[in-house]
């Protein structure tokens, strides 16, 4: 059994050792026997994971506990800091001034731990302001209460050193004569590591959590790849465990991605950029028309009738010049800059929950700019697949015969984008697949007689999403029961399983 003890032990005696070159390599066991993964020197840069011997499409590669849970940068709002419930009636503790929202969250050991912590050490007493809002520096709180021993771990991670003023920062002002200058020092250099290591934990969508992120002490090892071969489950504990997406062979290295799957090259890379500092050059970052998918393409409209798409033409260079594929005329880097950015401001003006009336207005002048291949495009079809069926006074059974078709159109669409990037079983993959049982389930309960026809496909996209996506906090609430209805082995009769759909 993987255990967070193992990795963490192991990862204590990297940081003990001085000689950077000792730190390498580090191999992390899933058993007793078997070495599943060793940590080394990488050509992205810094160290990585790789596989130590071949691993399966769709099996555990590792998980690990976090070290540390915490809002995002940019959470808002009153919430509790034991549950992470997002409420009003969270209040501050009259001893500390950290909020929570009941006296059960009170006297929780993490509470009290963080209570104790902030009464012994910080000159809460004297704050003549007496609304410090402490949620902004909640994750900061954590690392400080952290064993010296798990502290020494957090010296042999890579820090962002771009030292650019964050948010965060500014509030940290408003400690200065409350937390001793050591913290504060301390803090800063968490904000460095939480900057490049830092995970985002999806959470469900119904629950009323506020958005959290995580510090793994092994998974933030992995580096990034456009077409990465793992995807990441969160459990109810918030422990990360990743998976391979497809076949890995020994050797490879482990690789997550950092930023959004179907999101096109330039917009990718910006990210990466602006986030982690790091322009990504993998295989999909250096073919204009990533896999031939045509994300970031937009439309010639240099000459009179030329039905033509602008590609970069070399995407990895950010001031490169487009390319017409049929006329062959060029634009710069700038005028693709100005025609991005009107096509955000027409894309920002689209309300998705407005009963999906998209404007077709907008659409339309969209679609004078962009093919229907761009990502814009890819997004707001995903988007409408996930939620027609999904949102309130719009329930699956609610949806006309059309609006069934396109959600399992859109999915179908969807999925061909993902299957042309070579993502294997990506979690997105898991997902619309969901949403392509949930569509043909639907029309299999409205016309019994179509059952028999749709049978293998509907049994085939539950079972698949549901060993993509079991056991994700994040997952739909109804994925294992409509896995033991619907998918393949049941011997319910016909009614009884469509009887969960009616309920
Ligand atoms: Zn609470
Ligand atoms: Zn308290
Ligand atoms: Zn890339
Ligand atoms: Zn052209």
């Amino acid at each position: 059994m993987p255990s967070s003890a193992v990795p963490l032990y192991r990862i204590r005696e990297m940081a003990q050792s001085t000689n950077e070159e000792n730190l390498i390599p580090y191999q992390y066991y899933t058993s007793e026997a078997e070495c599943n993964i060793e940590i080394k020197k990488s050509k992205l840069g810094g160290r990585g994971l790789f596989a130590c011997r071949p691993i399966k499409q769709g099996s555990l590669i590792f998980a690990n506990k976090p070290l540390v849970v915490g809002p995002r940068a940019d959470c808002t709002g009153v919430f509790c800091s034991v549950c992470y419930i997002s409420s009003d009636s969270c209040y501050p503790c009259e001893k500390c001034q950290i909020n929570i929202c009941s006296e059960e969250c009170k006297f929780s050991p993490d509470h009290v731990k963080l209570c104790n912590f902030v009464i012994d050490n910080w000159k809460i007493k004297s704050n003549p302001q007496n609304n410090l809002d402490i949620s902004n520096i909640l994750i900061y709180l954590h690392f400080l209460i952290l064993s010296e021993n798990k502290k020494s771990i957090l010296k042999i991670y890579q820090k962002d050193k771009t030292k650019n003023i964050q948010n965060q920062i500014k509030s940290l002002e408003n400690f200065k004569n409350i937390i001793p200058p050591d913290q504060i020092t301390f803090i800063h250099m968490i904000e460095e590591l939480l900057k490049v290591n830092s995970f985002r934990i999806a959470n469900s969508v119904d629950n009323k959590k506020i958005p959290l992120r995580g510090f793994y002490p092994l998974s933030a090892f992995l580096n990034h790849c456009c077409v990465p071969n793992t995807r990441n489950i969160f459990r109810t504990d918030y422990e990360m465990a990743v998976y391979a997406t497809k076949d890995i062979a020994a050797g490879e290295e482990i690789l997550t991605c950092y930023t959004g799957l179907l999101w096109c090259t330039p917009a990718r890379r910006v990210q990466l950029y602006k986030t982690k500092r790091f322009w990504c050059t993998c295989s999909r970052c250096q073919d204009n028309t990533e896999r031939g998918t045509n994300l970031s393409a937009v439309k010639c409209l240099l000459r009179k009738d030329c039905v033509g798409v602008l590609l970069p033409i070399q995407p990895t260079n950010p001031t490169t010049d487009w390319k017409c594929d049929m006329c062959h005329a060029n634009v710069s880097s700038e005028q693709i800059s100005t025609i991005h950015s009107v096509l955000g401001s027409l894309v920002g003006t689209i309300d998705l929950d407005d009963q999906f009336r998209l404007e077709s207005l907008v659409l339309e002048r969209l679609a004078k700019f962009v093919p229907y291949s761009n990502q814009i495009f890819v997004d707001l079809r995903f988007r409408l697949a996930v939620k027609l069926g999904f949102a309130d006074g719009l329930k699956l059974n609610e949806l006309s015969e059309s609006r069934l078709s396109l959600k399992e159109n859109l999915c179908r669409g969807t999925l061909r984008v993902l299957a042309a990037l070579g993502v294997g079983d990506a979690h997105l993959r898991g997902l619309v697949l969901y949403h392509l049982h949930a569509a043909l389930a639907e029309r299999a309960r409205r016309y019994p007689d179509l059952y028999e026809e749709l049978k293998s496909e509907i049994e085939n996209c539950i079972e698949q999403a549901y060993h993509i996506l079991q056991g994700d906090i994040s997952a739909p609430p109804d994925l294992e029961l409509r896995h033991r209805y619907l998918g393949p082995g049941c011997d319910k009769p016909q009614e009884e399983k469509f009887f969960i759909l009616d309920k």
